[in-house]
């Protein structure tokens, strides 16, 4: 079987996992989340979101939470960003890279930012641009790359032409995203291969959800189509906004085992990963309460 030598996990529980549960962790508690995830040995993490704080109450302190965690170097923190104006609150709070997301299906990206595909595209290119200029890393993800809720199916063309378009203006890499958890690994291999076929060069993430249970067998899928990037969610953080009570992001412990057993070199202490959860999950169930 083919494999990487070398794979990045990116862990994404501190925004996307925190902000689809609900309630608010205090903002000590997320940093120190976030503090023990880099001692673990992560070195890209999604630390927090710039969304207006109406929108997203559980990330309304993105600002304070950036203050109170280390910053060792060789450790690339990462915050979610909208639009310009998050993109100013990013660069205030001296983040390295922003994630900037647009949808495969026109329906799900005007639900989730109410704004057209082209109006985002627009957008962002001029937030790519800015970031170019402030030395700011762009991460540009595609959302519902496998599967729409509102269409269903989604055409691995439109996949391509996003994933080309978020390359050339700029970002760093693109992540295809299983927003709902809809895909599986034949659909993955295929559209992987197509995005890495039709763009020549381009650094490729995945971003796979365990819904309906086949999160490792689509990054297997992704692993073995050359994708050597993936977002996971510590404890599982965060569940399925389209299904209620179901998994959403696949589990950082889960993808850290999995590679470590097939001899995949991570970086990451799956003890001190594991230790970390438990944590979180004594503390914040306390303050729960
Ligand atoms: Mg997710």
């Amino acid at each position: 079987m083919k494999l990487p030598a070398q794979v990045t996990v990116v862990e994404v529980g501190p925004r996307d996992g925190l902000q689809n549960e609900p309630f608010f962790l205090e903002t000590g508690l997320k940093a120190e989340l976030i503090n023990c995830l880099i001692e673990a040995g992560f070195k890209r993490i999604e630390a927090t979101s710039f969304v207006r704080p109406e929108w997203i109450p559980q990330l309304r302190d993105a600002e304070e939470v950036l203050k109170l965690v280390g910053r060792p170097p060789g450790v690339r923190l990462s915050a979610l960003v909208p639009n310009l104006k998050g993109y100013q609150r990013a660069v205030s709070s001296g983040i390295a890279e922003i994630n900037m997301v647009v949808s495969a299906s026109e329906l799900h990206n005007r639900k989730n930012v109410n704004r057209s595909i082209e109006e985002s595209l627009r957008d962002f290119a001029r937030i790519a641009g800015a970031a170019r200029g402030d030395g700011i890393l762009v991460r540009g993800s595609v959302a519902v790359s496998f599967g729409c809720p509102y269409q269903g199916g989604v055409d691995p063309g439109k996949v391509i032409g996003l994933a080309s378009a978020l390359w050339d203006m700029g970002c760093c890499e693109v992540v295809l995203a299983d927003t709902i958890g809809c895909a599986n690994p034949v659909q993955v291999y295929r559209v992987v291969s197509a995005v890495l076929e039709k763009i020549p060069g381009i650094c490729l993430a995945a971003h796979f959800h365990d819904t309906r249970g086949m999160g490792l067998a689509n990054v297997l899928a992704a692993l073995q189509a050359g994708v050597a990037v993936f977002d996971s969610s510590i404890g599982g953080l965060g569940g399925c906004p389209y299904a209620p009570g179901a998994p959403g992001n696949i589990a950082t412990e889960d993808l850290v085992n999995m590679l470590a057993a097939m001899d995949v070199e991570t970086g990451i202490d799956l003890t001190r990963v594991i230790k970390c959860a438990d944590r979180l999950q004594r503390k914040g169930e306390k303050r729960l309460r």
